[in-house]
């Protein structure tokens, strides 16, 4: 199998997560999965070569892409020329104010092979503005999707599982192998769809205050939940949470997490 450049594009850049696409079923399979209707407004982050950005500019007539790598913009306006109307944005995508993109026009519908060295970043910064987007396709490293949709009481169960069920829906997919990709990546991959929450669902008074307890709760997983958050949570808040602080994060609900957090932000 060629790792080489497809014609009209340089070499993968290893540094910026570059493995394109490159095995038809799959990338009908994600085109499927997001399945555009007309009016939708369909962003594409990291469109790379293009492997995902044509078809889903073929079938749905316009589309916007977030890419930073400057040198693949050409041939990728290039190669998408007379498929529809592509914009393309040019910056680092946790640069990207996605609330303002949205804008007045509808929630966006984001899809995503991502460059796996940053998709936990990407995903908190889409956290942030998952108000203004309606659902998320995302191809990521198999681990990263089994920890995002992990229960408690696993060993995937961590701060990204209870960050993200806070805000969103997660639901896997599908697995995707290595050999789909040019150059393959050293892990397996699978694809995932998030679909955000409706504001307020979740239950959470502070969200500020809700990120500062998991993260504190989970930077420590292995002590007790009475010492891990020993500068947030006193005895008064577990008994009002109605949760044992003798337990520890990575057997703590969601809905556990939210009692919790609620109670110590109210005294
Ligand atoms: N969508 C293409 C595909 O499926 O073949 C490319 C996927 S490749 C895994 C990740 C893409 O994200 C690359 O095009 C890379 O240049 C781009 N990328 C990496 N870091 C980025 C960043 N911070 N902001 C926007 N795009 C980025």
């Amino acid at each position: 199998m060629s790792t080489g450049p497809a014609p009209g594009f340089g070499r993968a850049k290893k540094a910026l997560g570059q493995h394109f696409l490159h095995e038809q079923a799959y990338i009908e399979r994600i085109v499927d999965a997001v399945s555009p209707r007309p009016g939708d407004r369909v962003v594409e982050i990291g469109p790379g070569q293009g492997a995902l950005t044509l078809p889903l500019l073929r079938r749905h007539g316009a589309l916007t892409v977030i890419e930073f790598d400057r040198d693949l913009i050409a041939p990728l306006t290039r190669a998408a020329a007379g498929d529809g109307e592509l914009e393309v944005i040019h910056r680092d995508v946790l640069e990207v104010d996605f609330t303002a993109l949205a804008g007045d026009g509808p929630p966006l519908r984001v899809v995503g092979n991502l460059p796996y060295n940053i998709s936990s970043p990407i995903l908190f910064h889409m956290i942030d503005h998952s108000a203004a987007i309606a659902d998320m396709h995302f191809m990521l490293q198999k681990e990263v999707v089994e920890r995002m949709a992990a229960a408690p009481g696993s060993r995937e169960y961590g701060r990204l599982s209870v960050m993200l069920q806070a805000a969103c829906l997660v639901m896997p997919l599908f697995e995707v192998p290595p050999q789909a990709f040019r150059p393959p990546p050293k892990v397996d991959s699978a694809v995932v769809r998030l679909a955000p929450r409706p504001a307020g669902e979740a239950g959470i008074d502070d969200p500020a205050r809700f990120a500062a307890v998991v993260r504190a709760a989970f930077g420590q997983r292995r002590k007790t939940l009475r010492n891990a958050l020993s500068g947030l949570c006193g005895p008064e808040h577990f008994e009002a949470a109605g949760v044992d602080p003798g337990s520890r994060a990575e057997r703590l609900s969601l809905e556990e997490f939210v009692r919790l957090s609620n109670a110590s932000a109210t005294g």
